[in-house]
């Protein structure tokens, strides 16, 4: 069976009381034992969050990291920092990364192989855009982003992957792909995988849907085969919609 998660990307929200404000709403909740929950607050807010989130069952994630260890990197941040403020898993490669702030399949692959030797845990982004999808690309976009970044790591360091397919035409447009669209995506992402690597490796691996994922529409993209959770934008800012995410299931 694949772990079932649910990761809320908080983006550049929160400040600290807001962060206290929401993390105190979310820690009301009961999280079940079935379902993995992280939340990604800013770099300045991880500290905070680990603190507040200490022997509660949601993991803190981070939203992005540097490839490079140390150096002149201004403004950047690095695995080991990271994890020395014990956060263990980062999201790389999200849409807004790619499309603002200039990353790519090459830079990916650095970050992804930074990331998996200082032992981290990765939810991995990756999607088309929507005139890649009017024009039928979409399929060999995505085996692009996923065979540029990951395909060759070591099959164990699957173990630190968790995939997030995230249509870049549904992240915050309140446009979802239908639970058809995601499961066609989701099955041929699996297959690659198998592909490239084995049946057993690709069984395993937890593929997210994102993309403007409500408590509205969360249990029907959830109950498809293939998806096995979702990365979840706005609705994670609000605690009663994040937690009827969660349990959507
Ligand atoms: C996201 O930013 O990863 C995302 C899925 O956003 P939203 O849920 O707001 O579409």
């Amino acid at each position: 069976m694949r772990n079932q998660i649910v990761a809320g990307n908080w983006k550049m929200n929160n400040n600290t009381p807001e962060t206290e404000l929401l993390l105190d709403n979310l820690m009301q909740h009961v999280i079940r034992d079935d379902v993995s929950v992280y939340v990604a607050p800013a770099f300045t807010q991880l500290s905070q969050s680990v603190e507040k989130l200490k022997g509660h069952a949601i993991t803190v994630a981070a939203q992005n990291m540097n490839a490079a260890a140390s150096g002149a990197h201004t403004g950047e941040i690095s695995s080991s920092m990271l994890i020395g403020t014990e956060v263990h898993t980062v999201i790389l490669g999200h849409s807004e990364r790619r499309s603002l702030y200039g990353e790519t399949n090459d830079s990916l692959k650095l970050k992804v192989s930074s990331a998996i030797d200082a032992g981290m845990k990765i939810i991995f982004c990756f999607g088309e855009e929507l005139s890649e999808r009017k024009e039928n690309k979409h399929f060999d976009l995505v085996k692009k982003q996923l065979a540029s970044a990951l395909f060759e790591l070591p099959s164990d360091a699957w173990n630190q992957i968790i995939l997030a397919y995230e249509p870049v035409w549904a992240i915050g447009t309140g446009e979802t792909a239908s639970p058809k669209q995601a499961q066609e995506m989701h099955a041929f992402i699996r297959q690659q995988i198998e592909n490239q690597y084995d049946k057993s490796l690709a069984d395993h691996v937890s593929i997210l849907y994102g993309g403007s994922v409500k408590p509205s529409n969360a249990k029907e993209i959830f109950s498809m085969t293939d998806v096995d959770g979702g990365l979840i934008g706005g609705a994670s800012l609000k605690a009663e919609d994040f937690m009827d995410i969660v349990n959507a299931f």
